[in-house]
């Protein structure tokens, strides 16, 4: 059996070698590093990928979001409403702007925010909405588009987990993840669905004024040349990440067909064992329908129910099996983010969710001999 890893950048590398290759190969001949013409072909292929109007390509996820908030002239003590289960990059960006982060419980079937948590969290002082698209799959975008509405709140998607995800309207219209709310971000670093080899990020919106606000954002505040009409950043996605980017859009679908093949496999195989609950899809189908579009399984996270997820982290590590837990500690109680507004009793999801999640290995390279092997391992820890 090969190797079994996390993340199998390697494997899939080789798949793509003479394409990525060549694209690299051609940055460096035309010397073009810095906003060259593969930045912006690769702007115009993700914005019709994703069938939006505007795509602003930068340094990185975290940049994204931050640059997001921004745009929309969000001001200090001005409140935000995250999810608590995710990673810390976006409350961090909210409180570096000085906003207000105002951390809510999520879903314990889904684990993306829970509408009625932010619903109850709203205040004269609210301005938005970020939800995270957590794991692959997007959180509930109509009631939250709906709350946004009756509240005059902007929805910045943190979409760094789902680039490829569709969310399915309530009418059946499909829209694809992060390009749903007034603007959404995602990462390309290397591990993501969508990854570079190296840092990456872009920024998504249908709106022309907000699309053009970002553009001069991320380069230092400059609309034109030297004329410097707000305070910006320095936030570039480099030429030779762009060139490996393009090479890989064209295969995002079948990745994400890959992942959610492998994930069907798992999910499968755990079908019926009574301490394990296998992540639920929006639509229901458990990750097990072979149709399904919603998720495009960024991780394949389990919940071990019997209080065993500790022995099962070090008894997987034995076997050569590599796994994590996304996330082990709750936003509210991180050093840099408690807050003495937060109540224990306001988490009580969050709370069971860092004891009983368990991510597995997830990637385009599983095979079904390493599959078995890891299904066969985690169901005899888990029932002995
Ligand atoms: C990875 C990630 C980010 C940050 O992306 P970087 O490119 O690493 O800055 C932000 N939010 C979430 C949910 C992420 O998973």
């Amino acid at each position: 059996m090969r190797k079994i890893q996390m993340v199998d950048l390697g494997g899939q590398y080789r798949g793509i070698q003479e394409q990525v290759n060549a694209a690299i190969t051609s940055v460096m001949e035309t010397s073009a590093f810095i906003n060259g013409p593969e930045v912006h072909a690769f702007q115009k292929e993700l914005e019709a990928y994703l069938g939006v109007k505007h795509v602003i390509p930068c340094g990185n996820g975290t940049d994204a979001l931050q640059i997001a908030m921004m745009g929309l002239g969000l001001e200090p003590g001005d409140e935000v409403i995250t999810a608590d289960f995710t990673f810390a990059a976006t409350v961090e960006v909210i409180a570096l702007l000085q906003l207000t982060p105002v951390l809510v419980d999520v879903d314990p079937e889904t684990f993306n925010i829970d509408v009625a948590a932010i619903e109850r969290s709203i205040t004269p002082k609210t301005k938005a909405i970020v939800p995270v698209h957590l794991f692959g799959q997007c959180a509930p975008m109509d009631a939250i588009l709906a709350l946004a509405e009756k509240h005059d709140l902007y929805v910045i998607e943190d979409n760094a987990q789902a680039i490829g995800a569709n969310h399915t309207f309530s009418d059946g219209r499909k829209q694809k993840a992060g390009t749903i709310g007034h603007v959404g971000s995602t990462s390309f670093f290397p591990s993501k669905n969508l990854g570079a080899y190296g840092d990456g990020g872009a920024i998504f919106t249908n709106d022309d004024d907000l699309a053009h606000t970002l553009r001069g954002i991320v380069n230092h505040g400059m609309y034109e040349r030297y004329h410097h009409d707000v305070i910006g950043v320095n936030s570039r996605l480099d030429s030779i990440q762009a060139a490996v980017l393009r090479a890989k859009l064209p295969k995002l679908d079948n990745y994400c067909n890959r992942r959610r093949a492998a994930a069907r496999k798992y999910s499968r195989a755990f079908s019926g064992q009574p301490n394990i609950t296998v992540p639920k899809t929006v639509n229901g189908c458990e990750g097990i329908c072979s149709t399904c579009d919603c998720h495009v399984f960024h991780q394949y996270t389990l919940k071990i129910t019997n209080g065993k997820r500790d022995g099962l982290v070090a008894h997987l590590s034995e076997n050569g099996i590599p796994c994590g837990v996304y996330y082990p500690i709750p936003l509210h109680r991180q050093k840099a983010y408690a807050d003495a507004r937060y109540d224990e009793n306001d988490f009580p999801v969050t709370n069971q969710l860092i004891k009983e999640v368990i991510s597995l290995p997830m990637h385009t390279e599983l095979d079904d001999e390493q599959i078995a092997f890891i299904t066969k391992t985690v169901i005899d820890f888990v029932i002995e």
